[in-house]
C-alpha cells in the first residue's frame, strides 16, 4: 500500500498525485542522466537476433549499453547468451555422438 511521500495520506495504487495535499508520487530515479534520457531503448528482438548472429558484437552491444540502454543492452547480451547456449549443446552432441 502506497504512502503520500509528503503527509503520509494513503494512496491507490498507480496514483499520480496525492488527493489530499497533491504532491506527486512519481518517483525520479537520481541516476538517471541527461545524456541518456530521450535515447532510443526499446530493445527488441532485433538486438537478440544480431547477438545470436554476432555474439561478439552482443557481447560489446551489453558491455558498453548496460547502463545507458538496459533494455537494449540486455536483448543484445540475451542473443549472445542463447548463440553461447547453442554452442556448447553442438559441441555437447558432437562429443556424446563420437
Ligand atoms: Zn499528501
Amino acid at each position: 500500500m502506497p504512502f503520500c511521500r509528503q503527509c503520509g495520506k494513503v494512496l491507490e495504487e498507480g496514483d499520480d498525485y496525492c488527493p489530499k495535499c497533491g504532491a506527486p508520487q512519481h518517483d525520479a530515479p537520481s541516476y538517471e542522466t541527461p545524456s541518456s534520457s530521450g535515447a532510443a531503448d526499446r530493445g527488441g528482438i532485433g538486438w537478440t537476433i544480431l547477438g545470436f548472429f554476432i555474439p561478439l558484437a552482443g557481447l560489446i552491444i551489453y558491455l558498453l549499453w548496460k547502463d545507458q540502454k538496459p533494455n537494449t543492452a540486455h536483448m543484445a547480451g540475451l542473443g549472445a547468451l542463447v548463440w553461447l547456449i547453442v554452442r556448447l549443446g553442438v559441441s555437447l552432441l558432437a562429443a556424446l555422438f563420437h
